[in-house]
């Protein structure tokens, strides 16, 4: 099997495929300003099995288009959608984030966590923008340098893991170069690596190596799991996904 189907294979019965809770997502909702009875219409990036989507359908007068490039992803969300009855406020899209189907000036909301960093965060928030209303806001969670410095050892595995990790400072002013007036930033904390991401996984490492014939592949899969969390529990204090709310700066439309 290859890795991509493992990977699948891995995540997919999983509530979400990154750090994250509904309560964070709740707090990210509560500090963009969002009004519960509005109706608005949100784009949700690279919404894995919709653990974000399903919260913000649950608490809002929302549209959702929930966008994952893997189909398999996109057809549990749907199914969870369905059995908690808000199947008429989702629309799910298979397509890749790196080319949407999107008119200009679609959304109020682009909504993404822990999935901007596949088409890379400056990349991203230039290219999302332009399906922004005017006004529109863009909640983002991204890998983020908490301290200014931190042990070479972290630096070195980020530094190949994902180049663009840096300080909330640092993206901020990404924000405010490429037209965005940021408005809040929070750090997620622990629980949401632990409790709702690293914990489940472990616990499903089993099945998934007995599921796949506890191949090579598969135990290759879950080294490097269990190495991210070593990582996790040994430096947790100096990184975390970063959430960025910001608003799509009208000075710039006109
Ligand atoms: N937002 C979800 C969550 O927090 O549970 C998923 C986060 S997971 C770390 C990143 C997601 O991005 C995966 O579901 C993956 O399939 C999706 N993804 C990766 N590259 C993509 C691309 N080019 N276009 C669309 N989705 C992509």
């Amino acid at each position: 099997m290859d890795e991509l189907k493992l990977l699948i294979d891995m995540h997919k019965d999983a509530n979400r495929q990154g750090p994250g809770s509904d309560a964070e997502t709740e707090k990210a909702i509560s500090m963009a300003g969002l009004d519960r009875n509005t109706p608005l219409n949100i784009a949700d990036i690279g919404c894995g099995t919709g653990a974000s989507t399903l919260t913000l359908a649950r608490l809002l007068n929302a549209k959702i288009t929930a966008v994952d490039f893997l189909q398999d992803f996109i057809d549990v969300l749907s199914a969870r959608a369905r059995d908690e009855g808000v199947e008429d406020k989702i629309n799910p899209l298979c397509a890749s984030m790196e080319q949407l189907p999107f008119e200009n000036e679609t959304f109020d909301v682009i909504w993404s966590e822990g999935a901007i960093y596949n088409l890379g965060f400056e990349k991203g928030i230039a290219d999302w923008k332009r399906y922004l209303k005017p006004g529109g806001l863009l909640v983002v969670s991204e890998i983020t340098w908490l301290t200014s410095s931190r042990p070479l050892a972290l630096q070195d595995y980020w530094d190949n893991e994902y180049p663009e990790t840096d300080t909330a400072s640092a993206k901020i002013a990404l924000l405010e170069d490429s037209g965005y007036t940021p408005i809040g930033y929070f750090a997620l904390p622990e629980h949401c690596w632990l409790d709702h991401y690293y914990d489940p996984m472990r616990k499903s490492f089993d099945a998934f190596l007995s599921r796949n014939g506890d191949s090579a592949e598969a135990q290759a899969i879950v080294e490097a799991e269990r190495h991210e969390m070593a990582l996790y529990e040994k430096y947790k204090a100096y990184f975390s996904y970063g959430v960025y709310i910001a608003r799509k700066t009208d000075a710039q439309n006109s």
